[in-house]
């Protein structure tokens, strides 16, 4: 039994209809995944218009982000966490298809060597933080301590429960320092990594993404689903919040995350620095 499926979803109407809409998770909402909508389809059935709408805004994407690294004075953190198969890598390759290499960087954190495990959890995320000018995506991020890491055991459970804090601390930390933060939750449903397992498997070219122990951590779905509850509930915060994206259609996966990235650097509004004075009386030969 879920830790959270013995009480009501505790969003309330409100809440969830401004979730529809935005993803947006409010801090201190508990919530059932469960009970959340995986299927895209559900609420935009129109894949064609979705389609042109992501592509409207993939292309603003980009002229923001050139003003955002012209700029320099701010950095956009973009964490994206997911059940395996849920789609990190395509969301990365999709929606930032376009924007200057040199401003977007990503890190992709595997289980911590010998030596990132001989510091606390967070030493190895923070050298990976962007610098201003820059977005930095991370695909999996500090939350694998509070996931992989519980429902494996590999540290007491005392260790794992004061990792909300800390990471909200670090959050906190970041985000005074200039650095607004986005979190995505690729939400799929088990019958949707089922077939995109079966893809893998059944695909020469996609053979190379499918692990064994995809199928353990599988196995341990619910136990998974639960940890992200908590870390949501936990983690959603005004200064970091999470969005829960349903993700089992990747259209409108890639439109939801496009509009909350375009919406979070327009109202950012990055602006190109004042030129150096007197640029119109130079005179190249
Ligand atoms: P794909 O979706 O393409 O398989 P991936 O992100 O799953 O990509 P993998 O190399 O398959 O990449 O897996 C990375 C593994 O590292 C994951 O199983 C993840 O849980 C694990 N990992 C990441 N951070 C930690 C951590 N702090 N402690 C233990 N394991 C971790
Ligand atoms: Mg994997």
């Amino acid at each position: 039994m879920n830790r959270f499926q013995s009480e009501p979803l505790a969003l309330n109407k409100s809440q969830i209809e401004t979730m529809s809409e935005t993803h947006r998770l409010q801090p201190g909402s508990k919530v059932d995944l469960s009970l959340l909508n995986t299927d895209g389809k559900r609420i935009h059935p129109d894949r064609q218009q979705a389609e042109a709408e992501f592509e409207t805004l993939r292309e603003e994407l980009v002229t923001l982000q050139n003003r955002w690294y012209a700029d320099g004075s701010r950095s956009l953190l973009v964490v994206f966490q997911a059940m395996d198969a849920g789609g990190k890598d395509g969301t990365i390759r999709r929606v930032f298809r376009g924007v200057n290499p040199q401003g977007v960087r990503v890190a992709s954190f595997k289980a911590p060597s010998k030596k990132e495990l001989s510091h606390d959890f967070l030493w190895r995320i923070h050298q990976q933080v962007p610098a201003k000018g820059m977005i930095g995506i991370f695909n999996r991020s500090h939350y694998e301590d509070v996931l992989v890491v519980r429902v494996d055991e590999i540290v007491p459970k005392p260790v794992w429960k004061s990792r909300y804090q800390s990471i909200n601390d670090f959050e906190k930390m970041l985000t005074e320092s200039g650095t607004t933060i986005i979190k995505f939750y690729l939400h799929i449903s088990k019958s949707e990594q089922k077939k995109r397992f079966q893809a893998r498997l059944d695909d020469a070219t996609k053979q190379w993404k499918f692990a064994r122990h995809d199928l353990e951590k599988r196995n341990q779905w619910d136990a998974y689903q639960e940890a992200y509850e908590e870390m949501l509930y936990r983690c959603s915060t005004e200064h970091a919040p999470w969005y829960i994206i349903p993700a089992d259609q990747k259209w409108y996966r890639n439109l939801a995350i496009s509009r909350v990235l375009v919406q979070t650097l327009r109202e950012l509004n990055p602006q190109f620095p004042t030129p150096e004075d007197d640029l119109d009386k130079i005179d190249l030969d």
